[in-house]
């Protein structure tokens, strides 16, 4: 994986969905799918972050990207059927999904965790995981080894204190992404790994540790690699993989 380098047309003609492509990881992502010649679909919940990020994947001259508004928030499996029934009727066979967006949520301990904000995170972090993906499987599965890339985090896999549902958020995530890649082996051509993006100069990073430097740490732009290497089709063979992004 060290020495990998993409094809220049490594993704030409492939739809691939990026959640929380807006901001951070997620955009630089979806950028760098586009600029291997993807057809990227943006999903996010702030209408002005994704149409920048279309205009720059335009200005940029990389094949036209399309916004998707969705508040993953919604735990409204109906709705998440709608957005799989869009992309079935208006795009190439959809080829990849990333799950990126998350919410870290509180910074506390269990005992002072607020409730609401701990459904919120297993809302956005999890089931909207569990949801998407339900909904997409059926278009997923029509390709030859298209792609499900899941985002976890050092803490969802070693607890540690006051990372509250974020921590929970991130073990569910390696598990729902374990359990898939068991599951699919025997159903589909589907890969599915993990991706510990390890420490991202972000605006989540920054919540995290507002008195750190973020300079000491490396931008979105340089963990996308490992994105394009789980995406890429000539790497058949690598399923329920978890793959650190700075190693
Ligand atoms: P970020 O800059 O805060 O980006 C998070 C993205 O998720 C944003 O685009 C945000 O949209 C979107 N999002 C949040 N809630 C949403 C909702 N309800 N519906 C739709 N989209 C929603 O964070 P990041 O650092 O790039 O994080 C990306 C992923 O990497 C996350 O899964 C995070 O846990 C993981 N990660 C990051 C680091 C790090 O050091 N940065 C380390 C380990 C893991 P808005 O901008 O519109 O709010």
């Amino acid at each position: 994986m060290k020495n990998y380098i993409p094809k220049n047309d490594l993704l030409k003609n492939r739809t691939i969905l990026v959640t929380g492509a807006g901001a951070g990881i997620g955009k630089a992502v979806a950028i760098a799918y586009a600029k291997y010649g993807a057809q990227v679909i943006l999903l996010g919940r702030t209408a002005d972050k994704l149409q920048a990020v279309c205009h720059q994947i335009q200005a940029a001259g990389y094949p036209a990207a399309t916004p998707v508004v969705f508040d993953l928030n919604s735990n409204c499996y109906a709705d998440y059927v709608a957005v799989a029934t869009q992309i079935e009727n208006n795009f190439y066979p959809l080829y990849g999904l990333v799950h990126n967006a998350g919410l870290l949520g509180e910074r506390k301990s269990v005992g002072e965790y607020s409730p609401e904000v701990w459904a919120e995170v297993m809302q956005v972090n999890v089931n909207a995981q569990f949801l998407l993906t339900r909904a997409l499987l059926p278009l997923l599965r029509k390709n030859e080894n298209g792609s499900v890339i899941f985002t976890s985090s050092n803490v969802g896999i070693q607890g540690r204190a006051n990372w509250g549902a974020y921590c929970v958020s991130k073990f569910a995530t390696e598990g729902l992404a374990q359990l898939l890649a068991d599951e699919e082996k025997q159903l589909s051509s589907l890969r599915i790994n993990t991706i510990n993006p390890g420490r991202v100069r972000t605006a989540m990073r920054a919540q995290a540790y507002p008195d750190e430097d973020p300079m000491s740490l490396v931008s979105p732009q340089e963990v996308v690699l490992t994105y394009l290497y789980l995406m890429d089709g000539d790497n058949s063979g690598i399923t329920g993989q978890r793959i650190n992004a700075q190693n």
